[in-house]
C-alpha cells in the first residue's frame, strides 16, 4: 500500500513543487501552508477556500499526523495537564502552567526517554520515538486554547522541558522553533521559548553554531562530576568540564545567558560546599541559577530538601551577589509538574 506523507514535513517550498505536480498554481501552497500552521487546520475539510477537488486530490497524497487531545487535566491552581494523543496510539503530555502574567506551555519533544536519570518519572520510560515538528507545534496549539480558555490570553511562553531529551531529537526541535518563531506560523519571539536539556554537549555546540535566539536551560542538579553521575548517566560521557565549555561557545554566539537549573535534594546537594561547586561553575559562563523544589517521585530515594534547608541554601548564594530565582512546584495534585509526566492516566 502506498504510504503518504505528512503533508507537515514540507516546507513551503516542497509543497509548491508537489502543488504543481498536481496542476495547481504557485499561490496555492502558500495558502495551504498558511492554513496548516498559522490557522493550524487539522484536516484538509477545513481549507474552505479551496475547491472540492482540490481537496479530495490532497487527501489522496497526504496525511496529518496530529496530536490530539485526549485526556484534560485541572489544578487546583489553574495548571492545565494534556495528554495527546499521536496518530500512532501513542501517548505524549503537555502542560499549561498560569503564572501571574505569565501563561507557559511546557511541551515534549519525544515519547518516553533514552536518559535514565535517577530522579525522572519519565526516565523510567523506555524512549520510544521522536516527535515530528508538527506534533510538537499541535501540543502548543492546544495548550494555546487552554490559556486563552483560562485568562483570555495566549500563551506568553514555551519550555521544552515535558517528556524527552531534546537535543536528542535536534532537527524536529529546531524545526518546531521555526515555525513557532515564523510569521507564517505563531510567530512567537524566540526569547519567550526555552529549551531544556540534561547536557548534551554536542548538541549545545550545533545550536551555537547556528545562532539560535532562543533561551538554554542546562539541568545542572549537581555541581561536581563526582555527584552528577550518580544521578545523570548522560555526565560520563559529557563532563562537567566539555559542558562549560560548550556553553562559553554558546554565550560567545548567542549572547544569551543560560539557566543553570538545580533541583534541591535533601542532604544530597543542598550543603553550603554544594553552594561554592555551584558558585565555581556559575563564575564560568554568564547565567542565571534556577533553584527547583523537588516533586518527589515513588520509588526514588532522593527527596525534597526541606524548606529550612532550601532558604539556607539560597540565602547563601544570594549573600554571594548570585542571580538565584526559585522554582515552586506547580500542578502538584495532577502530576502535572517537571519530571512528574509519565503517562499515569494513559488508557488504550
Ligand atoms: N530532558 C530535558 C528536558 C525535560 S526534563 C532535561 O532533562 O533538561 C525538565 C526538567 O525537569 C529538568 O530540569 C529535569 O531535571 C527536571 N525534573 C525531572 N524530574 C523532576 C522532578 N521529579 N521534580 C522536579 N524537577 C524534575
Ligand atoms: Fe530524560 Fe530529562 Fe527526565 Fe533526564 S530529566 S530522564 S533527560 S526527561
Amino acid at each position: 500500500m502506498k504510504q503518504n506523507k505528512d503533508i507537515r514535513q514540507l516546507s513551503l517550498e516542497a509543497l509548491t513543487t508537489e502543488l504543481e505536480k498536481l496542476g495547481e498554481p504557485k499561490f496555492r501552497a502558500r495558502q495551504i501552508y498558511e492554513w496548516l500552521w498559522q490557522k493550524s487546520a487539522r484536516s484538509f475539510e477545513e481549507m474552505t477556500n479551496l475547491s472540492k477537488t482540490l481537496r479530495q486530490k490532497l487527501r489522496d497524497e497526504f496525511v496529518f499526523n496530529t496530536a490530539a487531545e485526549s485526556i484534560v487535566q485541572k489544578s487546583k491552581d489553574g495548571t492545565v495537564k494534556l495528554g495527546m494523543r499521536l496518530q500512532d496510539g501513542r501517548m505524549i503530555e503537555g502542560v499549561m502552567i498560569p503564572d501571574r502574567d505569565r501563561n507557559t506551555a511546557c511541551v515534549s519533544s519525544q515519547v518516553g526517554c533514552s536518559l535514565a536519570c535517577t530522579f525522572c518519572a519519565t526516565g523510567f520510560l523506555e524512549r520510544e520515538r521522536n516527535l515530528e515538528a508538527g506534533e510538537i507545534y499541535d501540543q502548543v496549539v492546544l495548550l494555546n486554547k487552554h490559556s486563552l480558555e483560562h485568562s483570555g490570553k495566549p500563551l506568553t511562553n514555551i519550555v521544552y522541558m515535558g517528556m524527552g531529551e531534546p537535543l536528542l531529537n535536534f532537527s524536529n526541535v529546531m524545526e518546531s522553533i521555526r515555525i513557532i518563531t515564523s510569521p507564517e506560523g505563531l510567530n512567537m519571539a524566540p526569547w519567550r521559548i526555552t529549551v531544556s536539556t540534561s547536557g548534551i554537549v554536542k548538541g549545545i555546540r550545533r545550536m551555537a553554531e547556528e545562532g539560535v535566539k532562543f533561551n538554554l536551560a542546562l539541568s545542572l542538579h549537581a555541581a561536581t562530576d563526582e555527584k552528577r553521575d550518580k544521578i545523570m548517566d548522560i555526565n560520563l560521557s559529557n563532563p562537567l568540564d566539555d559542558l562549560m565549555s560548550a556553553l562559553q561557545y554558546f554565550y560567545e554566539k548567542t549572547g544569551n545567558k543560560i539557566t543553570f537549573e538545580y533541583i534541591l535534594f535533601d542532604h544530597f546537594n543542598d550543603t553550603p560546599q554544594d553552594a561554592d561547586n555551584l558558585i565555581g561553575l556559575y563564575r564560568k559562563v554568564p547565567a542565571f541559577i534556577n533553584i527547583i523544589e523537588y516533586n518527589n517521585v515513588e520509588g526514588v530515594k532522593l527527596k525534597r530538601a526541606k524548606s529550612d534547608r532550601r532558604d539556607a541554601f539560597v540565602n547563601y548564594l544570594r549573600s554571594k551577589n548570585i542571580e538565584v530565582g526559585v522554582r515552586r512546584s506547580r500542578g502538584k495534585d495532577i502530576d502535572a509538574a517537571c519530571g512528574q509526566l509519565a503517562n499515569k492516566n494513559e488508557t488504550t
